[in-house]
């Protein structure tokens, strides 16, 4: 029995993993955050594994679940995770602040199941490092990523010849540059394919989030950012895929519910859960089509900014972070992410060798220069 820290509990990923976790008994939550959504508390404790919980504002909650170890604060969750016994990592919190509870854990040698996908983004080469030091596994909750590692079960690393990332294409594929202009935050919010949280659903209709995925591909599969390629499938069913030497290629196909991925990153193994549903092969066809960079520029941009490695990353994740959240606030329209997102990275101080410390930087840096920009154009 291994036990668990869920982080992110309240969101959507989170609500599917304690979904999983129903019905049995090889994994156990002792620790979970759920930031401001209290309102699931009553439920989750009914779980009487469950000892340490942390949220935004915890004061208030100690008479109410005295037997419960409750933090909060910046550093909350770190604390959460040096008070209780866990082999598993559970990540699912969204942003960077998921980055530091990953090294974390990774650092004291836990395996991580991951669904952030900033830690490995801003903190790629360093995580890397910390895994080979203490032996400390990650395995992917994305669905691309979950794909790739299924399909690369058994297969030596040098059998591989590229990676072939799927993207829905988010809520405005069919539209055109300048069809962009205008469009609202609720349309933006209208994926396609996938039910997410509010800003994994913004990054897909930017595709800053496949901009993203290929960079963690090439730190989770140890893949040159020339041999990771990206293609639009607007059916969401091929998750991704691998070629090998010989050209053969492998996909991995299901219905679009993250719940699989989920399963197959705390299992490690193909594992019956409530609701699976078969594939209709026979429903629609499966097209592909390629991936238009002037249209998405944000995919090559996270390309390059990968290839140079440091602490660029992290600006790139700032800038989107901050970005997003603007937009989101009905602050900035939506053509402007992008755009803060260049900028942040002409303005970024690059640095290539670093440490935890210049990624925090790099990162608080980008927040800093998009609210910079904000003021200006106020002004
Ligand atoms: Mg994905």
């Amino acid at each position: 029995m291994r036990r668990a820290i869920l982080l992110g509990a309240s969101g959507s990923i989170g609500k599917q993993t304690i979904d999983i976790l129903k019905g049995q008994d090889d994994i156990v939550l002792v620790a979970v955050s759920v930031y401001e959504h209290s309102d699931i508390l009553d439920e989750l404790l009914k779980d009487q594994n469950i000892k340490a919980v942390y949220m935004k504002d915890a004061s208030g909650f100690y008479d109410r679940y005295p037997e419960i170890n409750f933090f909060d604060g910046d550093d909350g969750i770190l604390k959460m995770m040096e008070a209780v016994e866990y082999d598993l990592v559970i990540n699912a919190l969204v942003g960077y602040v998921g980055f530091k509870p990953t090294y974390k854990a990774i650092s004291e040698g836990k395996d991580v199941a991951l669904a952030n996908k900033e830690s490995l983004v801003v903190g790629g080469d360093i995580i890397k490092a910390m895994m080979q030091k203490t032996g400390a596994k990650l395995y992917p909750i994305d669905s691309e990523h979950s794909a790739i590692y299924q399909a690369l079960k058994g297969s030596d690393h040098d059998e591989i010849k590229r990676l072939i990332i799927t993207a829905s294409g988010g809520a405005f594929r069919d539209k055109k540059r300048n069809e962009l202009i205008n469009v609202t935050k609720a349309e933006a919010l209208a994926h396609p394919t996938w039910s997410m949280g509010a800003k994994i659903t913004i990054d897909s209709a930017t595709m800053m989030n496949k901009g993203f995925e290929v960079i963690e591909a090439h730190h989770l599969f140890d893949i040159d950012f020339d041999k990771i390629d990206v293609v639009i499938h607007k059916e969401s069913i091929v998750h991704s895929l691998v070629e090998f030497s010989d050209a053969s290629i492998l996909a991995q196909l299901s219905e679009p519910d993250m719940r699989l991925p989920i399963s197959y990153a705390l299992f490690d193994k193909h594992q019956a859960f409530d609701g699976a549903k078969t594939l209709d092969l026979l429903r629609s066809p499966l097209t592909f089509l390629p991936l238009d960079d002037d249209r998405f520029p944000l995919v090559k941009i996270a390309k390059a900014v990968g290839k140079l490695g440091g602490n660029l990353a992290a600006y790139l994740n700032g800038a989107n972070d901050t970005a997003v959240s603007l937009f989101l606030n009905d602050k900035i329209s939506f053509l402007k992410i992008e755009e803060m997102i260049l900028r942040v990275l002409k303005d970024a101080y690059y640095k290539k060798e670093v440490d935890i410390n210049d990624i925090d930087q790099a990162y608080h840096h980008a927040c800093d220069l998009v609210y910079s920009y904000i003021n200006e154009d106020i002004r």
